[in-house]
């Protein structure tokens, strides 16, 4: 309906800025293959429910992907499970199951998770359990070059041998052998920093299916190697974007790296984007093993709309600025998707004049394309956001002095349509939901027309209670967006 359609520039007319860990600076982004992004993101450890600091994760990554696809380019995104890791084992161990079966409704509920807060599907989710053949390829290669070896059973990577080791956290190597943040219980190692790629099988991992069979002694990877064999196996040796929460620079993301790059001779990730993270209420980075954190399902059950808890995960900071997750933010951003949907719905029904408001015409195609230039600007969705809201207000003015034509319809849906390219909270409503908002005003008529002013009203208060509000006009009854009442959000 002469709407244009969001985003889908061409990748030639866009240059991306984006913040590149290994090098401290914000960069232009050109992948390797020209209009093809491979990108890998470390996705969750399915022992338990992802908390809402992992989702601000998840969510930025979908930020990234849905910008690089605005921006013109095909996408192959790849988003790993680990489902082979310490706590997992303990978990099966002490429920008395086997790994697979202990994270099958961790993994469900990540996806479930992942739905309800609207972030696209990826094209490929790995497990680790079903690459470890790729493992043992990775691992025996790094032990063929001399980049691994074997001590009491277990393999660990050389640290030694790998001299860019700590580029990308910026940590001089003599620092990081002193360093308190690594683990020193392994004495068999020759250096306190080696890390293990596989570790030898413990009495009971058998009956837990967390055993394999390698050349070098039957056992299981480590946590990093997953990320290194699953990243080459579906996007090859060099990625262009790999992406994580800060916490896994170091040492996650050095030992992909060491083992990426001795294994395969080729840069591994090209750029690096690290979100920050989310703290709660104290102001701590949430973490599971530190106890207090929040998932998504205890937001819901307090109330909150998933869609507010997706725009204030995304919206309320830069990805690279930390955010804390507080009941006063959840609405705000509660408060923000209703004011873009109300407004989109205000444009869509608005009355059309025959003469277009020309100075507003021109500043929605300057809001639209400032709003494209704060995201090309390394991604600063609150920025472009600010610059939306602001302009809403002068759009309002004039809907509300009927100073609106066809011109100023198109321009503001086209900068809704950019908006929700990356939000995907205003047009994303219950399908159906306007029909049936018409039909309901339609049985309220026909209650009062019957003089059955009980129903009406339950009608209208059933609407109001959904966040729906109802006005008796001369051109009939009207309905607008307010916030839901207080029964509704309890
Ligand atoms: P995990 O499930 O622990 O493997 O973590 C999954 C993702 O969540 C990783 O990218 C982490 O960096 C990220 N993450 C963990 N805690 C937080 C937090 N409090 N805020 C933001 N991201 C986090
Ligand atoms: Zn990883």
């Amino acid at each position: 309906m002469g709407r244009s359609k969001a985003g889908l520039r061409d990748t030639n007319d866009v240059t991306l800025r984006l913040h590149n860990t290994l090098t401290g600076k914000k960069e232009e982004f050109k992948p390797v293959e020209a209009d093809h992004v491979r990108m890998y993101t470390c996705g969750p450890t399915v022992w338990n429910y992802a908390h809402v600091g992992n989702l601000r994760a998840f969510l930025f990554y979908d930020l990234v992907r849905r910008h690089l696809r605005v921006s013109g380019y095909r996408v192959t995104h790849v988003m790993n499970l680990t489902d082979i890791d310490d706590r997992i084992l303990d978990q099966a161990m002490h429920a008395g199951t086997t790994i697979t079966e202990y994270v099958k409704p961790y993994a469900q509920a990540f996806f479930e998770d992942m739905a309800t807060l609207r972030a696209e599907h990826v094209e490929h989710y790995p497990r680790a359990t079903e690459h470890i053949a790729e493992m043992v390829d990775m691992i025996s290669t790094l032990l063929q070059n001399g980049n691994a070896y074997i001590a009491d059973g277990d393999v660990y990577f050389r640290i030694a041998s790998f001299p860019k080791y700590g580029e990308l956290s910026h940590l001089d190597r003599a620092g990081l052998k002193a360093g308190a943040r690594v683990a020193t219980d392994k004495y068999d190692k020759e250096s306190v920093s080696d890390f293990a790629l596989w570790k030898k099988s413990q009495p009971g991992d058998e009956k837990i299916g967390a055993s394999w069979d390698a050349p070098f002694g039957r056992g299981r990877p480590g946590w990093h190697i997953e990320c290194s064999a699953m990243s080459k196996r579906y996007l090859g040796a060099t990625l262009d974007i790999h992406a994580g929460g800060v916490d896994l620079m170091f040492p996650h993301h050095e030992n992909e790296i060491a083992q990426s790059e001795a294994a395969n001779h080729a840069p591994f990730a090209r750029v690096w984007l690290h979100s920050e993270h989310l703290a709660d209420a104290t102001g701590e980075k949430m973490s599971k093993s530190a106890g207090g954190f929040t998932t998504l399902r205890d937001l819901v059950a307090a109330g909150h709309d998933p869609l507010a808890v997706r725009l204030f995960l995304m919206a309320n900071a830069h990805y690279r600025s930390r955010v804390r997750l507080s009941q006063e933010a959840l609405h705000a951003s509660a408060e923000q998707v209703r004011r873009l949907r109300e407004f989109a719905d205000r444009v869509n029904r608005a009355t059309l004049t025959d003469a277009d408001h020309a100075g507003l015409v021109d500043r929605t195609a300057d809001v639209r394309a400032a709003y494209r230039e704060a995201l090309d600007d390394d991604l600063n969705l609150p920025q472009g956001l600010g610059l939306v809201f602001d302009h809403l207000r002068e759009a309002n003015a004039a809907l509300d002095a009927g100073r609106f034509g066809p011109l100023n319809k198109t321009a503001l849906l086209g900068l809704i349509d950019d908006v929700d390219a990356h939000l995907d909270v205003i047009r994303a409503e219950e399908p159906g939901l306007a029909d049936e908002v018409e039909r309901l005003i339609a049985e309220r008529e026909s209650a009062r027309k019957s003089r059955d002013f009980a129903r009406a009203d339950r009608i209208r208060d059933e609407l109001r209670e959904r966040g729906i509000a109802l006005e008796d006009s001369r051109e009939g009854v009207r309905w607008r967006r307010v916030a839901p009442t207080a029964a509704e959000r309890s």
